[in-house]
Parts: C-alpha cells; sequence; structure tokens
C-alpha cells in the first residue's frame, strides 16, 4: 500500500462522471457562478463514455405554445407515473423543455428543428447526434473546466455529516486520488447489471458511494426496466411489443393494450411470460417494427452507426421469435426538486437520480414510458443541480476531510488488490445476473420467488469480502460487482416490501393497484452499517392530480 502514488486536487465544486448529465452540470455550474472552481472525474473518457452516444439520441419535446405543462403531467399522473410521482419536479421539467433545448443548441448541439414525431400523447421527438458529450467537453474546456480521465471515484468524503469531497483511483497507474470539494454532484449513471451490451455501462458504483456515505435512495424496486429482444441476434425490439403473436399465430397484443403506444411496458413482458407458461409460446414479433429516424443528413457523426444498424434490421419483416431481457436502469439517489440529495452539499443527475427524483413515478427510468427523456432528463437534472450547486458554495465553507477517513477509505478500495488470493468479481456479477434475468423474478415478482432469491443473494454477499483483483481494471469490477449486490438487495427487499402492483411494478400475488395502502414511497438507507427500509407517504394531497377512485 505504501508504494502507491497520492495525488490531491481541490475545487469548489466536484462533478463525478462524465456523461450528458455531468458535464451539463459541469458548464451550467460555471456559467452560473465563473468564480466557482469545477472539476469533472470521470472513470472512462468524458465525452466518450456514458450512454447518450451509445445509439439513442432522441429528446422529448413539448409544444408549449400549445401544451400547458399541467396537461402533460395530468396525463403523466393517471396513465405512466400511476400518482407515485413528484409533480412538482416533473411540471418543472415540462416547463423547462424547450430552454433545454435551447441551451443545448448554444453549446453547440444542433438539434434538426421539426423532426418533431408524436412520441405519446402531447409529447413528441426530435434528436441529436451521437456527438453530444464531446460537444460538452469542448464547453468545459473553453470555460476552464478540468478534467480527469480514467479515474474511477470509490468513496465520498463526508465531514459531520457535510460533503467534503470523493476519493478514487486511477485506472491506468492506481495513483489515489483525493478530491477536496465544498459540494459534490453525482452523475454516474444506473444501475444495469452488465446484463444487455448497450446498457452494460451503467454499473451503479456511484449510486453505491452515494449509499454508503450515508444518502437517502427512494423508489429502488423500479430497477426493473426490460425490452422485448429479438432471439436471434440479442438486440432490442423497439415497438416490437405492439405486434406480438403466439405460436398459434394467435394476437396476445390484445391481452394487455387495446391500441398501439409508444413504449414498452411490464404488461409485455407479464404476457410473455403467461404464454410461456401455458405452453404457447414462443412469441413472435410479426409486422416490421419501427425502425426510429435515421436520415443520413441530420446526424451525420452516428452514421456509420445508424448504417450498421439498418443492415442488421434486414429482413425484420418477417416473424421474429423474441424474449424478454432485464435491462434494469435503476436510478436511486434521493433528490429534490433542486437536485440536492439528503446530505447537505451532495447533489445528483441524470440516470444516478431520475427515480429518487420521483419525476418518473411508478416507472423504471428512463426511458419510463417516455421516449426521449432519459438524455434530456439528465440534462435538465444536470442545469437544475449545476446551477443550485453553484449557488450552494458561494456561501458554504470548505471543510478539511479526517485523515483517518482518507485511510480507511484508501484501505477499503485497494483490498481486492491486496489479498492473496479469493474470489472473481466475474463470478459475483453471475450470482447476481442468475438472481434477477428470470423475469418472473425482476418484472412479475412473488412473495415466494423474491424470497428464494433474498436467500440467495445472501450467499453472493458472502463472496464480497473475498473479491480478489490482479490490476486495476479489475479493482474497478471488484467495486461494481460489490455495487451490483448492494442495487440488488435494494430492488429485491423495496420490491418485496411494495404488497400491490403500479404502473410498471408487477406482483403476480398482489395484481392491483392500492391507493389506501401503497401511496408511499420506499425510502432505502444505511443505518449504522445495516440496510434499512421505511416508507413516506407521497404528499399527493398538495399535488394538482388526485388519484381517480
Ligand atoms: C442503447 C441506448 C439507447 C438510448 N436511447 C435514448 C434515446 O433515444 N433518448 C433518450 O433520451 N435517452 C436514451 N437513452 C438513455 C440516455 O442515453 C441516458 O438516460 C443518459 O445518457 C444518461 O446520462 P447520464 O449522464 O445521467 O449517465 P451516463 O450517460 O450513464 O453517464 C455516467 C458517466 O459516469 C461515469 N461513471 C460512473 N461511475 C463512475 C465513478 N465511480 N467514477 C467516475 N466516473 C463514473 C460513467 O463512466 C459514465 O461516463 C439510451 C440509452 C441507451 C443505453
Amino acid at each position: 500500500m505504501e508504494q502507491i502514488k497520492e495525488v490531491r486536487a481541490s475545487a469548489d465544486f466536484l462533478v463525478v462522471g462524465g456523461g450528458i448529465g455531468g458535464l451539463c452540470a459541469a458548464v451550467a455550474a460555471k456559467e452560473k457562478n465563473p468564480d466557482a472552481s469545477v472539476i469533472v472525474v470521470e472513470k472512462q473518457t468524458a465525452g466518450y463514455g456514458g450512454k447518450a452516444n451509445k445509439g439513442g439520441g432522441v429528446l422529448q419535446w413539448f409544444d408549449l405554445e400549445h401544451t400547458k405543462p399541467e396537461d402533460f403531467v395530468q396525463y403523466h399522473a393517471h396513465a405512466v407515473g400511476c400518482y407515485l410521482g413528484d409533480q412538482e419536479v416533473l411540471m418543472k421539467y415540462v416547463a423547462m423543455n424547450n430552454d433545454l433545448l435551447d441551451r443545448l443548441n448554444g453549446w453547440g448541439i444542433t438539434i434538426p428543428k421539426m423532426q418533431g414525431m408524436p412520441a405519446g400523447p402531447l409529447t413528441y421527438m426530435v434528436s441529436i447526434d451521437l456527438d453530444s458529450c464531446l460537444k460538452m467537453r469542448k464547453q468545459c474546456n473553453k470555460l476552464g473546466i478540468q478534467i480527469y480521465d480514467k479515474v474511477a471515484v470509490s468513496d465520498l468524503l463526508t465531514v459531520d455529516g457535510k460533503m467534503a469531497g470523493a476519493v478514487g483511483y486511477s485506472l491506468l497507474e492506481g495513483t489515489f486520488h483525493v478530491f477536496t470539494a465544498k459540494a459534490v454532484l453525482m452523475a454516474t449513471g444506473s444501475q444495469n447489471y452488465r446484463i444487455s451490451n448497450m446498457w452494460s455501462s451503467g454499473r451503479g458504483d456511484g449510486i453505491a458511494a452515494a449509499y454508503r456515505a450515508g444518502a437517502e435512495m427512494r423508489n429502488t424496486e423500479f430497477g426493473n426496466f426490460a425490452q422485448l429482444f429479438k432471439k436471434e441476434s440479442l438486440r432490442e425490439c423497439v415497438f416490437g411489443e405492439n405486434y406480438m403473436y403466439n405460436a398459434q399465430g394467435e394476437n396476445v397484443t390484445k391481452n394487455f393494450r387495446r391500441f398501439q403506444e409508444s413504449d414498452i411496458s411490464a404488461t409485455a413482458i407479464r404476457e410473455w411470460y403467461e404464454q410461456m407458461s401455458q405452453g404457447k409460446g414462443p412469441i413472435y414479433i410479426r409486422l416490421r417494427p419501427f425502425r426510429g429516424d435515421r436520415k443520413p443528413d441530420s446526424r451525420p457523426y452516428g452514421q456509420a452507426f445508424w448504417n450498421a444498424y439498418q443492415k442488421e434490421t434486414e429482413g425484420m419483416d418477417k416473424d421474429m421469435e423474441v424474449v424478454p431481457c432485464l435491462v434494469g436502469e435503476q436510478s436511486p439517489i434521493r433528490v429534490d426538486k433542486d437536485m440536492a440529495a439528503s446530505i447537505p452539499g451532495l447533489y445528483a443527475a441524470g440516470d444516478a437520480c431520475y427515480c429518487g427524483s420521483g419525476a418518473p413515478g411508478a416507472v423504471p427510468a428512463p426511458p419510463g414510458r417516455n421516449r426521449g427523456s432519459g438524455i434530456l432528463n439528465a440534462v435538465f437534472d444536470g442545469v437544475v443541480g449545476g446551477e443550485s450547486a453553484a449557488e450552494y458554495v458561494k456561501t458554504a465553507e470548505a471543510l478539511t476531510p479526517d485523515e483517518a477517513q482518507i485511510a480507511r477509505l484508501k484501505a477499503a478500495a485497494y483490498a481486492p488488490l491486496e489479498r492473496e488470493d479469493g474470489v472473481d468479481p466475474i463470478e459475483v456479477i453471475d450470482d447476481i445476473q442468475k438472481i434477477l434475468c428470470p423475469v418472473e423474478n425482476s418484472i412479475y415478482m412473488s412473495q415466494h420467488r423474491l424470497d428464494v432469491c433474498l436467500r440467495k443473494l445472501e450467499k453472493t454477499k458472502a463472496k464480497l469480502s473475498k473479491l480478489k483483483a490482479h490490476d486495476f481494471h479489475e479493482m474497478l469490477t471488484c467495486h461494481e460487482a460489490e455495487a451490483m449486490v448492494l442495487c440488488c438487495e435494494m430492488q429485491l427487499r423495496a420490491s418485496s416490501m411494495r404488497k400491490e402492483s403500479r404502473g410498471w411494478f408487477l406482483r403476480e400475488d398482489y395484481p392491483l393497484m392500492d391507493n389506501k395502502e401503497w401511496l408511499k414511497w420506499i425510502i432505502v438507507k444505511d443505518v449504522d452499517g445495516k440496510m434499512d427500509l421505511s416508507t413516506e407517504d407521497v404528499p399527493i394531497q398538495n399535488y394538482p392530480v388526485q388519484p381517480i377512485e
């Protein structure tokens, strides 16, 4: 341990994660408070890491000249969020929509005008190219924001319950980094359990660091996003759920949907499971699914990607067998409408806190049945969180972290490397995938199945103290494996606690929405080293939209 090099740096504001949310937060903070020093730490390479460049690029657009934010909030609360949403945060998101798109334009991200196509009631889609994070990195450089690439943040530093910075290590040389800061914003993405390759970058280690520091988590049971995948290529089959047929040629979409919808829902996965259980599978998609916009002149940077994608979809007009695949998307760091977490000086943005913000309600997110809300939500959170943090640092005191805390966190980070021998982190990740992948454990749950999963998880947890890494990359894999175990436990325990079905959350043994008992958020928190779960009433009486009895 002694020979590990150490680097110390300090800033007013530290952003962890250089995806679209983190880069927007850094730029928005610097624009709001040019005197504040800002550092971005990214475990991959800011601009190339994260998800905004992974094949999406569809943004939600509201025609605010003709649609009032409250109209969308009303539709969303009834049809999507199922009254579990924080309607104030959602209202703020919709109201800022046009301003956010203008800001992106101002930061050099071209948004082709009026490609807007309907994406569900009251919402349209516009698109951006796959180089949006590279453009944001350029903005950071222009503003003098310092970026540390290939540095993974392993833990957060606190002094007397307030944020004081973070520690981490370089994936290249293993250098130990200590960052002191008055405010820290976690934009580290969601937990996707490394199941689906395009979503694989969401590994939850930022969520785990916030949890260990004592931050509250909310809606952890909504780590259950799944899509239909083509069995042959194991690629997602967007919009295929509108055209599902069983082996007897029966249209089974009509069992759960009366008209075509713009996004998948958990009910499609439940239908797949029920048809298969009754021996009526496999399930096929019969009609040619929607392929998205790939106009050559609109998004030149990503054109090579779209060409490859297009090639793969050739022949899709014949029947294709589909299977559901868990994608995950747990995003639970609890934040308020200013993106402030429960620890003073800690903020979060984007996929790290989408469900934690309460905005999407009873859906995992993104897309949370809102196509295009992933990137734009990250931009929204980034702008709001960055600006809030920029204000906070004006008056906050710079705290000096305790050296004993730093030494303890350093020892914990490097422990897998110090062990002579031990468990391969891939074995732990494999265990978690085996627990959560079956849709009957994560999408269409029952008490019995959840109890079995929790018992299996205990065995996997026992392996964590024996994790062994051979190099700094594997050390990160160990930390990611630990985060997957933590997130899996939060997901299973909250799912076991919620004894109803609501929105995306489906229980076979509690099939109905229960507004009497379960208009509640489940809050998960570390209390003296133990995971504590409690409930909090949704303040529905303060919101404009009430449940229909
Ligand atoms: C295939 C695919 C298609 C999609 N399509 C769309 C779409 O069409 N429209 C839409 O709106 N959304 C879409 N999304 C979702 C959207 O891309 C995300 O919601 C959004 O990019 C999230 O941004 P973020 O900055 O919050 O998180 P991320 O993009 O996940 O960025 C997090 C960053 O933090 C870094 N990081 C994580 N942990 C640490 C750590 N411990 N230390 C340092 N750095 C760390 C990561 O390396 C990463 O760069 C899609 C996602 C995928 C995967």
